[in-house]
């Protein structure tokens, strides 16, 4: 099985969105490994989104990530999980994200766009070692 790592990310938990994120997924095959819901550690935070250290968003992206519980997971799929997992997303930016997908649904804003995922098999690998190390 393939893995990727998924956030339904502080706005996602504020707002009662878990379910409906989860519901996606799984209607679309993907599988639920492990899952929990935590106030991510800003360190860990800043592991995460190392690559976007020192961009004008990145302070703001860190107090957002680590103000409120998010539910952090690992879902399975047969191949392609990371990908699948982006393409049910869509775009970074709301605006930009068709109907049909999480964020052109029930998203307005790039800085609270609900989720996060993986962005390719290597990222994922990293992701799934940053939080859930026992599955590394
Ligand atoms: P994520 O990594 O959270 O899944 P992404 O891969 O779609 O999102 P990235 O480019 O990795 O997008 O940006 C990480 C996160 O940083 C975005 O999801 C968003 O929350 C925030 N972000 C990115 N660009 C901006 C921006 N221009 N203004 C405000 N926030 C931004
Ligand atoms: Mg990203």
């Amino acid at each position: 099985m393939n893995r990727t790592l998924l956030i339904v990310k502080p706005d996602g938990v504020e707002r009662g969105l878990v379910g409906e994120v989860l519901a996606r997924l799984e209607r679309k095959g993907l599988r639920l490994v492990v899952g929990r819901l935590e106030v991510i550690p800003r360190d860990l935070a800043a592991a995460h989104y190392a690559e976007h250290q020192g961009k004008p968003f990145y302070d703001d992206l860190l107090a957002f990530i680590t103000r409120s519980p998010a539910f952090v997971a690992v879902v399975e799929g047969p191949k392609d999980t990371w990908r699948i997992l982006r393409t049910l997303m869509g775009p970074t930016n709301p605006a930009e994200a068709p109907p049909g997908t999480i964020r052109g649904d029930l998203a307005t804003e790039t800085a609270e766009n609900l989720v996060h995922g993986s962005d390719s098999a290597e990222a994922a690998a990293r992701e799934i070692a940053l939080f859930f190390p026992q599955l590394a």
